[in-house]
């Protein structure tokens, strides 16, 4: 099972990518994790990529493309994944294309989510994170420990530095001019599905299924 997750930032994609890679086994590829991580660690990558997100842009398609061609290399992706956060440029859609034909790999689905970018705002702005394993809090739907503890794994919650209201306006900016095309590059294949976000999480959940499984009952 091979699905890209496609969207603005804060329609939900990687609250929904976790469910769906808890449930159908499968891992969940979030470039915007795996950068967090990198800087966490300090590595060559991390210090390249922590000015560019602290600012709402992009990190470059070429590093983009061998991160993501060494993740799925890894054994854990040989029954599938779900991407999440990527490809966000043409030029990543069409490397991830000439990838899934070097590995031979079925069409990937591409579920697209949307919602109104004033939610997108509202959400943006109140959500925190797990600095330590990426876990997502909302004050409505999953709120904050009173200890500022994530109870899976103990990590500090925090809030990303990009969730402030400027570089969440330049994101949506860098969304509109440089991933949005995107939709339209995978629109024109027949497993392309677009469905409403702003609906509680569990509702959402259920009409990603719902297409899993039209599509693997159809394949
Ligand atoms: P996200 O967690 O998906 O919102 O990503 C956070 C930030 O990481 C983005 O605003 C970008 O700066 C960077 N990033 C994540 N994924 C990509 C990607 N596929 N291409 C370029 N930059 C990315």
């Amino acid at each position: 099972m091979y699905i890209i997750l496609f969207g603005a930032p804060g329609v939900g994609k990687g609250t929904q990518a976790k469910l769906i890679s808890q449930k159908y086994n499968i891992p969940q590829i979030s470039t915007g994790d795996m950068l967090r991580e990198a800087i966490r660690q300090r590595t060559e990558l991390g210090k390249k990529a922590e000015a560019i997100i602290a600012r709402g842009e992009l990190v470059s398609d070429d590093i983009m493309l061998g991160l993501i061609s060494e993740r799925i290399s890894q054994p854990d992706c040989k029954n599938g994944f779900i991407l999440d956060g990527f490809p966000r440029t043409i030029a990543q859609a069409e490397g991830l294309e000439k990838l899934f034909k070097e590995k031979k790999l079925p069409q990937p689905i591409c579920i697209e989510i949307v919602v109104p970018e004033n939610v997108i705002i509202k959400r943006l702005t109140s959500r925190r994170i797990c600095e330590k394993c990426g876990a997502i809090f909302d004050p409505v739907v999953n709120p904050i420990p009173p200890d500022n503890k994530c109870a899976k794994c103990g990590g500090r919650i925090v809030q990303r530095e990009d969730d402030n209201e400027e570089t969440i306006h330049k994101r949506l900016q860098v969304y509109h001019e440089q991933t949005a095309p995107v939709r339209d590059y995978y629109r024109k294949v027949d497993k392309f599905y677009t469905i409403d976000g702003n609906r509680p999480i569990e509702q959402v959940l259920k009409e990603i299924e719902d297409i899993l499984t039209s599509v693997f009952q159809q394949a």
